[in-house]
């Protein structure tokens, strides 16, 4: 029965039975394969299949003998040509690869793409294996970017803090440009939170959140570091360049207006402010006391009475006078 089905659609096909049953079995296997097969021969496709018709939205007769750059994006294209030129002379045998692709309705779409090298009618050629990979990429980048992003604030999370602090510093010590670090803590948000709820706290860590983002530099990366602490990295940023970002924050923030509910729906007008702390690297800290001068900072502008930006001392020492005045500090 399987056999007499097989026939009926080898015939139907238009495959002559009386050649060998394998090459009407590879026939199905490439016809019926979900994933794109292809032919290269001198930069020109000699054969696709179905399905890599399917995924680059052209017909049997557009692609046969089409250069196989308008399926390239051109950001892709000199390293693609030249690897499908390698492949072709067989200086190469197989490779793997993923790259985007331009579909016939100038769509990219990424693709993961097998190489291998044969010989096709007496010459080099390319052979391989096409798969559309836009979906499983899309949500690849999602889920890294997921993991390094705080969902509140839409910042980037602790642990991302890290990792760009060890590379900073890295950085720093190779080229020795100025490394500044600000950590913010806001004034006594759990009075605020406990007055009129974790929902509206979370509102105002929201809208910092916005604030940071809108008032650091280009070069600036914004974290949050805990529950109601942030931190910018400053690269190539000395400690009084990073005080008038970390001021510029703070009066932003001062300055807006928080309209939280209290108890049966009424709204009340609510200002915050914020401690800051800076610290400016030197090539004697590691980390761990990079971050904690930039802690032990903006303890001192609590102590001071809060809403203030305070660099560490050392920062103060180290600045040759007149540099800095060290009444304009809070
Ligand atoms: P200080 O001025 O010394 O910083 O006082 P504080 O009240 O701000 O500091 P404390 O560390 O005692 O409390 C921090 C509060 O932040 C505790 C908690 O109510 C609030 N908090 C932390 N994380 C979150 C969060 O994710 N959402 C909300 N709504 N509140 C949070
Ligand atoms: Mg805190
Ligand atoms: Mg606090």
């Amino acid at each position: 029965m399987e056999n007499t089905l097989y026939s009926a659609y080898l015939i139907n096909e238009g495959v002559n039975l009386e050649h060998s049953k394998t090459q009407g079995i590879y026939k199905v296997l490439v016809e019926k394969c979900t994933d794109g097969i292809y032919v290269i021969q001198s930069g020109r496709f000699r054969f696709t299949n179905p399905e890599f018709r399917r995924i680059f939205g052209y017909t049997h007769e557009e692609l046969t003998d089409r250069d196989i750059r308008d399926l390239i994006v051109p950001g892709e294209m000199e390293l693609l040509t030249e690897t499908i030129k390698r492949m072709e002379v067989g200086t190469e045998k197989t490779v793997r690869c993923e790259f985007k692709a331009l579909r016939k309705d100038g769509k990219i779409i990424d693709v993961e793409i097998d190489f291998v090298h044969f010989e096709y009618h007496g010459r080099g050629a390319v052979l391989g294996v096409v798969r559309e990979i836009t979906m499983r990429k899309r949500l690849e980048d999602k889920l890294k970017r997921m993991a390094i992003t705080d969902e509140l604030t839409q910042l980037y999370n602790r642990r991302q803090f890290y990792s760009q602090l060890e590379k900073e510093i890295e950085r720093t010590k190779r080229y020795h440009a100025p490394l500044s670090l600000i950590l913010l803590d806001i004034d006594n948000f759990k009075r605020y939170n406990d007055t009129h709820g974790h929902v509206e706290g979370d509102k105002v860590l929201e809208k910092l959140g916005e604030i940071i983002r809108n008032n650091v530099r280009r070069v600036d990366t914004a974290y949050r570091y805990g529950g109601e602490e942030f931190t910018v990295i400053l690269p190539e940023t000395g400690w009084i360049e990073a005080y008038s970002v970390a001021d510029r924050i703070r009066k932003v923030f001062e300055n807006t207006t928080f309209y939280p509910k209290v108890l049966h729906g009424t709204v009340t007008r609510r200002h915050l402010t914020m401690s800051i702390g800076l610290a400016e690297y030197n090539p004697t800290f590691n980390l761990e006391n990079f971050v904690r001068y930039a802690d032990d900072a903006m303890y001192k502008a609590k102590i001071r009475g809060g809403n203030k930006v305070v660099p560490h001392e050392i920062m103060i020492k180290g600045t040759k006078p007149g540099v800095w005045q060290i009444s304009n500090l809070g």
